[in-house]
């Protein structure tokens, strides 16, 4: 196997490299579980206090969920793995709050998080805009989740070309939306890579 980096364009959040000396299967296996396993934050719950905006509570909801989220995968597991057995913690969440009266536009920057090193990749994205008299009010919680499980979770766009049909060649692209850099995704994959096919060798050596 042979990796080389083709480009790492820092300001597009975008890595290019080949890898050649393994086959479609193996190519296409690393493509999924990058953008379909590899975790990232996003807003999961929200409870609302006060909502007069245009926008009806689950389409409220369903934006936030759509933000991306700084993700720090040391300091953060997934719900499902928590020592909390599922009901949700510091550990495996994290709470944002949002409070706005109009007239204004309410952004991304107006989302409050209790832990400073998981808030919205940027801080000019808008959510809703505010009339006079209307106000929102709410209470978030973000949750690492996987792409194969909603859409939101998902780490950025990956793909690989095949430039040569003849050669064992693939150009792979990640493209991040923010929440991880790429190379965190794909050194993530590799990593829940190694360790599935551990545990299917655990299961493996326990056949008889
Ligand atoms: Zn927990």
């Amino acid at each position: 196997m042979d990796i080389k980096l083709i480009s790492n364009e820092e300001k597009k959040n975008r890595i290019t490299f080949s890898v050649s000396g393994i086959d479609i299967a193996y190519a296409n296996t690393l493509r999924r579980i990058m953008g379909f396993e590899v975790p990232v934050m996003a807003i999961d719950e929200v409870e609302f206090r006060k909502n007069s905006s245009i926008l009806y509570d689950e389409l409220f909801a369903h934006r936030l969920g759509l933000i991306p989220l700084t993700t720090d995968l040391k300091a953060y597991t997934m719900t499902s793995e928590c020592k909390c057995g599922g009901a949700g913690c510091a550990s495996c969440t994290v709470k944002f709050t949002l409070k706005a009266a109009g007239p204004c536009t309410v952004y991304t920057a107006d989302l409050k998080s209790k832990d400073p090193d998981i808030k919205p990749i940027a801080n000019k994205i808008p959510i809703v805009k505010l009339l006079e008299d209307q106000e929102v009010e709410l209470e978030a919680t973000a949750t690492l989740g996987k792409g194969k499980d909603h859409s939101k979770y998902c780490p950025g766009l990956i793909f690989y070309r095949i430039p040569d049909q003849d050669k064992d060649e693939f150009i792979f692209t990640v493209e991040s939306w923010g929440q991880l850099t790429p190379k965190e995704i794909v050194i993530k994959a590799i990593d829940l890579y190694n360790s599935q096919l551990e545990e299917f060798s655990e299961l493996v050596k326990k056949l008889e």
